[in-house]
């Protein structure tokens, strides 16, 4: 088993990364707790709930969906459990995706103004990404993600097995995060998936856990460093700003958070080799190992312009400034403001082409 901490103001804990490492949620789950609630989906309940050893916890069912991960639902759950007697000893453990795992902190953040939370990620994405650094929250009609808080959980508990049930693009979109790492920060990491494009596609479990246990690492030595997106958090976004504006310009339906993302780094990557940041060589090396994780989604009929357009309204613009994250080289990237309109629309257009 594999062990990353995380220090925050908030608090300090780890991530443990191995095959059956639920066996021991009971450990980090503190003396005195009363009543213990999972927050969990009907699928992965069916699927795994059977390997979380909570014998007495009740199990709250939320339907799942980006369109669900609203305050009503934190509302009517915050119910449930006071029904069920919750109170302040209670601690609740979120069980399944991102929409899961931010739905939950969220919940656990606000449920009598705080109540401890364990992160169980089940998809690839929630494992390497969601479920670490505390960033919990809801979507509202404005825009995804706009309504939340920070709430560092007690342990975030992640066995790699559980990605074997994922689809096939599910578990995709979970690899372009990881491939993110690479690029902002992971030389070695980036290597690995570049030249085991079969094995890590076909599952292979020592790669899985490895990959996995990387992206971990990076994640919280980011947080760790910075945990409420100043300038190193920010170094995460590579390839979401863009791909940020592909999801609201297609409406949150058409990709996956990680697809967009892939589509952002194609862009962010043209971009930074217009800027005269990055070497085409390395850029090729990015876009090729990218694509040899798709295929993701046609976007087909998207227009450059709107994106571009979109991208002045991003949550992650300060001071009306887009920050762009690019590479330098493979492993290092650099936030940069102040680029032209006219070279990020030819970027947009370059990542359209390629995705
Ligand atoms: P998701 O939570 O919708 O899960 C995808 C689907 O897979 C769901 O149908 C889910 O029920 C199912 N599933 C989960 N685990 C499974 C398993 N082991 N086997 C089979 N099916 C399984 O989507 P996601 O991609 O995990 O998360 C996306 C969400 O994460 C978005 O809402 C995004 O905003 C959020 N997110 C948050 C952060 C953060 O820092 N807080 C970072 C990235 C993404």
């Amino acid at each position: 088993m594999q062990r990353f901490s995380v220090s925050t103001p908030q608090r300090d804990y780890s991530a443990f990364i191995g095959r059956g490492v639920l066996q021991q949620v009971a450990e980090h789950i503190p003396a005195k707790t009363g009543q213990i609630f999972i927050l969990t989906t009907r699928d992965v309940w069916d699927l795994h709930g059977a390997r979380l050893p909570l014998p007495n916890a009740k199990v709250l069912f939320f339907p799942g969906g980006e369109q669900r991960k609203r305050l009503s639902e934190v509302e009517a759950l915050a119910e449930e459990m006071v029904l069920a007697g919750g109170d302040r000893s209670s601690l609740l453990v979120a069980f399944g995706g991102g929409i899961v795992t931010d739905m939950g902190g969220f919940l656990a953040a606000s449920f009598l103004r705080g109540i401890p939370v364990i992160q169980i990620p089940t998809t690839l994405l929630a494992q390497v990404d969601a479920a670490i650094g505390g960033k919990t929250g809801v979507n509202l009609v404005a825009g995804k993600n706009l309504f939340g808080a920070f709430h560092q959980p007690l342990a975030v508990l992640i066995d790699p097995d559980f990605t074997r049930t994922l689809t096939d693009r599910e578990f995709r979109a979970g690899l372009y995060e990881i491939i993110k790492g690479g690029v902002i920060r992971d030389l070695p990491l980036f290597e690995f998936l570049e030249s085991n494009v079969e094995k890590v596609l076909s599952r292979d479990g020592d790669s899985v856990e490895r990959i996995i246990a990387d992206k971990v690492r990076i994640k919280c030595e980011v947080v760790t460093a910075d945990e409420r997106e100043g300038d190193l958090r920010r170094i995460l976004n590579f390839g979401h700003t863009i791909g940020h504006a592909m999801e609201s310009e297609t409406g949150y339906k058409r990709l996956l958070h990680g697809e967009a993302v892939a589509f952002g780094m194609h862009a962010a990557t043209d971009l930074a080799v217009r800027a005269g940041l990055l070497a085409v060589t390395e850029a090729e090396r990015i876009h090729t190992t990218v694509k040899a994780y798709g295929p993701i989604p046609s976007l087909e009929g998207i227009s450059a312009e709107n994106l571009l357009a979109r991208l002045a309204s991003d949550k992650k613009t300060i001071q009306g400034k887009v920050h762009f994250v690019l590479p330098t080289c493979i492993g290092e990237v650099k936030v940069v403001t102040g680029l032209d309109d006219g070279m990020v629309l030819e970027s947009i257009k370059a990542g359209l082409a390629r995705s």
